[in-house]
């Protein structure tokens, strides 16, 4: 990290994939009767992009928080629009509050997931490159419109995802000694006139290096522990979810609304394992779709299912249940309360999909490798020419695995709760909604070994 060419060299080699990946799924669609599912696994783009990056980056944010940040080629693209705009003298304007507070990434993420059940993004090569090329644009226009990191700090699609599930990561920068930064006369980490360097800048983010107390913004690019003279900025490698960190008692709406939408998303995706029980948890949509004579649209129905209809339902109905026990909060407010400890339940349930995902994807990519458009092998195994590669583990070994991890999430979030809320002595009122997502969650994945 303490080297020069960090990020930059590992930036610029991710950013080399994601073009390549772009440009390999350019205008690539599935031949005529082919299975578009199979045809995802196939291609190189689609099978890396949605098979392993996106599962990949959930479970390195809940082990290691913002890692991903560390050599993510967007923050490169905008780093260098940024510098680009500077240079040109246009007039760059500070990012709005309600921004930075994630409003907007909410709705991009909400349009995503939406593409993701409606036109089926992830299937098709031809929208992930335009989803690439769409993810590059925006970082560069963005900066060039804003400044000091505009497009992780209020447009990234996936900063509230990393943001949300990596707070308890064992991945953090920390100051050492409070005495020291005090002392300190240069505070290299936060002077403004250190920010546009190429190295060793101050926080480009705008944040507070010597007072970081929670892994939410920090995207461990590691300028502060460069730019700090006195050495008092650390890299730890640390416990997961430690008392040290601070929690926030509420949640702000944009992370409530995030963790909200997500839950149904998490809860679709499990069920998707189960087909059984994914044909009951869509019957509703696929009946609206049907009542109203456009059974084409069914995929979206059930997009709006999952990201609108089943978290309010799921929300109301575990707040209903707080209220009962006696709490007398609003019902807004308890879910803002709950947002943040009920996120640790829904990343792992995130997790288990992810991971149920890529052993499956996994096997395919020899075979992607070798033919990167995924035409020729789709076609081989649609003719029975070839067979499909097996999965890297069962489907009933990957259960297990999820339910220690339910189980392990269920009693962090509980601490979580107790420990934003410490000084209240009604705390033990969280365990009934997060128990209540972790048993749901534990249920579908059980149906997992059943079915
Ligand atoms: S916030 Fe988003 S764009 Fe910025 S570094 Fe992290 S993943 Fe990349
Ligand atoms: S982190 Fe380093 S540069 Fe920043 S105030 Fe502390 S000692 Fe000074
Ligand atoms: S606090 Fe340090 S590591 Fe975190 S974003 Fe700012 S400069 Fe990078």
């Amino acid at each position: 990290m303490l080297w020069g060419g960090f990020p930059y060299v590992f930036q610029v080699a991710m950013l080399v994939v994601f073009v390549a990946l772009a440009v390999i799924s350019w205008g690539v669609y599935a031949p005529t009767g082919v299975n578009a599912k199979l045809f995802a696994k196939t291609n190189l783009a689609t099978l890396l992009i949605w098979g392993v990056w996106w599962p990949a980056m959930v479970w390195m944010a809940v082990f290691f928080g913002r890692a991903w940040c560390m050599v993510c080629p967007l923050e490169l693209v905008s780093n260098i629009s940024e510098r680009l705009a500077r240079r040109l003298k246009l007039p760059q304007r500070p990012l709005r509050k309600w921004m930075a507070s994630g409003a907007v990434i909410v709705g991009i993420y909400a349009l995503i997931q939406m593409l993701v059940a409606g036109a089926h993004i992830n299937r098709v090569p031809a929208y992930t490159s335009w989803f690439l090329i769409g993810l590059l644009a925006m970082a560069a226009l963005t900066a060039l419109i804003f400044k000091d990191r505009a497009f992780c700090r209020g447009f990234c699609p996936v900063g509230l995802l990393l943001g949300t599930y990596g707070r308890g990561g064992m991945l953090a920068v920390r100051a050492g000694s409070g005495a020291k930064c005090q002392g300190c006369s240069g505070k290299d980490c936060i002077m403004s006139c250190n920010r546009a360097r190429l190295d060793a800048r101050s926080c480009p983010s705008l944040l507070n290096p010597p007072k970081l107390a929670s892994n939410k913004d920090c995207l461990v690019c590691g300028q502060c522990i460069k730019s700090c003279q006195p050495d008092n900025m650390r890299l730890l490698l640390r416990r997961p979810f430690p008392v040290t960190d601070v929690r926030e008692a509420f949640a702000s709406w944009p992370v409530t609304i995030f963790v909200m939408l997500v839950s149904g998303f998490v809860t679709w995706e499990l069920f998707t394992e189960w087909p059984a029980a994914n044909k009951v948890f869509l019957a509703t949509p696929a009946w609206s779709a049907a009542k109203l004579g456009l059974p084409a649209a069914a995929d979206w129905f059930n997009g709006l299912w999952s990201l609108a209809v089943v978290p309010l339902v799921l929300w109301s109905l575990l707040a209903g249940a707080v209220r009962l026990l006696g709490d007398k909060e609003r019902v807004f407010v308890i879910w803002r309360c709950l947002a943040l400890p009920m996120a640790v339940v829904i990343s792992v349930g995130h997790m288990s999909k992810g991971l149920a995902k890529s052993v499956s994807w996994l096997p395919f990519l020899p075979d992607a490798l070798r033919e990167p458009t995924g035409l020729e092998t789709v076609e081989a195994l649609s003719a029975k020419s070839m067979t499909a590669p097996g999965t890297l583990l069962g489907l009933s070994t990957v259960a297990v695995v999820s339910l220690v991890l339910v189980g392990m999430a269920l009693a962090c979030g509980i601490r979580e709760y107790r420990l934003a809320h410490q000084h209240e002595p009604t705390s033990w009122r969280a365990v009934v909604p997060v128990a209540a997502l972790a048993t749901m969650f534990g249920l579908i994945i059980v149906g997992w070994m059943v079915q």
